[in-house]
């Protein structure tokens, strides 16, 4: 076990251990999500010991393994969960509803209907509302319990605009309108906790200003707020802490964060709460895959892998880039001497966005390689489909040693069993506030 705050403030790619790596794929066969926990608990000490005064929650959605919850709960972690489903999880990895934050984003009806039975069991959950809608949906099915508002601070950060969320006004209830929403929840009889935003991932040490600015409008809020409903529990700045994807890119300077944080926060009579994802579990994270094809192109060899965007959507859907090594060419005596040459490292879903990368230097790849993606830990295996009829991925964990099966590969008929089990009417998936069934065997089961 490494000491608070003293690991790396990254782990490269460059750095995992091929020989360890190599016969997983073997074992597990590829593509291969492999999860290293140790990895997970040293990033998670890091934000502790540089936010000791705050709460943090971790955003599941990054990445909903249960071995990952569990060991973030351990740890002392919160979860943030961004549905019903991800609530599910949490408390199966036993976490306390104390511990729990739901976040509702234009949530179904199905979500509501499950948080408000989970919260007679749990009545020390926190529903995250993002519109007044929400608040009422909330109050037509009974509920007043803890309560904190996502407010749009009007303001973005982040690596791409899919997810400058603080600008995008699909997220919140516009700040200047916080002060009344929350004296009319509190006349109403809801538990006024907190307020939230989450303006986006990728907190970076060049949104240094952005940050401070969007911090110190959620403390004058929070204060305006403390005062007219008579105190508040928490302020909660959201996540997006960043991580370097590119091998040069600096590593985010969480003090320094920190500092900002505190400083532009001013004097609070409420706890801090952070909640990042990405920088718990990226670069935890790799993901092993074969080369299948090789064939020289006009200015570039296209290296063909069996991941694709169905396994990792982030290249093709926020031009990322990830890291990528040639696991094979690392270890073997064959392989150190083979030249480095432009390489594109193609996946096999029939869409031309399904590349890793474009004529990068890579050693030369040969039929039977295994490469490594990195920093692949977060919004990997959450992000996956079946577009192509392609069954999703299988992970394992590495837990000081022991390695893990954690879920296994989807087979075909994984994939085709809800077509095969269809029923003649559909509408037992189709709830709506109005039409709500009595049925629960639904999706939502407890
Ligand atoms: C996605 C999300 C986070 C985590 O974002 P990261 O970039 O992974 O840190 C935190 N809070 C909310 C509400 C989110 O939707």
């Amino acid at each position: 076990m490494t000491d608070v705050g003293e690991s790396p403030p990254v782990r490269r790619l460059s750095e995992w251990d091929a020989a360890e790596l190599r016969p997983l794929a073997g074992e597990y066969g590829t593509p291969l999500y492999v999860l290293d926990l140790e990895r997970v608990r040293q990033n998670y000490r890091r934000l502790e010991a540089a936010f000791p005064d705050a709460d943090v929650l971790y955003a599941v959605k990054a990445n909903a393994l249960g071995d990952v919850l569990s060991t973030l709960h351990e740890a002392g972690a919160g979860l943030e969960c961004a549905s019903a489903g991800e609530v599910q999880r949490a408390l199966a990895a036993g976490a306390p509803g104390s511990e729990i934050h739901y976040t509702a984003v234009n949530p179904p009806a199905g979500d509501l209907d499950w948080i408000v039975d989970a919260w007679a069991d749990h009545p020390d959950l926190t529903v995250t509302a993002g519109s007044t809608d929400t608040i009422d949906r909330l109050a037509d099915r009974g509920y007043d319990g803890r309560l904190c508002l996502r407010v749009n601070p009007g303001i973005g950060a982040g690596h791409h605009e899919k997810v400058e969320t603080g600008a995008a006004a699909k997220f919140g209830v516009p700040a200047e309108r916080a002060v009344d929403v929350l004296v009319d929840a509190a006349d109403r009889g809801f538990d006024v906790v907190g307020i939230h935003a989450h303006v986006g991932s990728g907190v970076s040490s060049k949104q240094r200003d952005a940050h401070r600015e969007f911090v110190a409008r959620m403390g004058d809020l929070a204060r305006d707020v403390a005062g007219a409903v008579g105190g508040l529990k928490f302020v909660d700045i959201g996540g997006g802490f960043g991580v370097p994807y590119r091998e040069d890119e600096t590593p985010l300077d969480l003090e320094s964060v920190a500092d900002a944080t505190r400083d532009a926060l001013g004097e609070l009579d409420a706890t801090v709460t952070i909640e990042p994802g990405r920088y718990v579990v990226a670069d935890a994270g790799v993901l092993l895959t074969t080369v299948n094809t090789v064939k020289d192109a006009r200015e570039t060899t296209v290296a063909g892998v069996d991941a694709g965007l169905t396994t990792l959507l982030r290249p093709a859907m926020y031009d990322a880039y990830h890291p990528i090594r040639n696991l094979t060419a690392d270890v073997s005596e064959r392989g150190s001497s083979r030249e480095r040459t432009p390489q594109t490292v193609a996946g096999p879903i029939c869409e031309s966005g399904d590349v890793f990368c474009t004529a990068r230097e890579l050693p030369r790849s040969e039929r039977g390689d295994l490469l490594a993606i990195g920093n692949a830990g977060a919004y990997g295996y959450e992000m996956a489909t079946q577009y192509n009829t392609r069954p999703r991925p299988a992970s394992v964990v590495l837990d000081d040693g022991d390695v893990r099966p954690a879920r296994r590969r989807e087979t075909i008929a994984d994939v085709l069993r809800p077509e095969r089990e269809a029923l003649p009417s559909a509408s037992a998936d189709r709830k709506t506030d109005h039409d709500r069934a009595t049925d629960t065997d639904n999706e939502y089961d407890r």
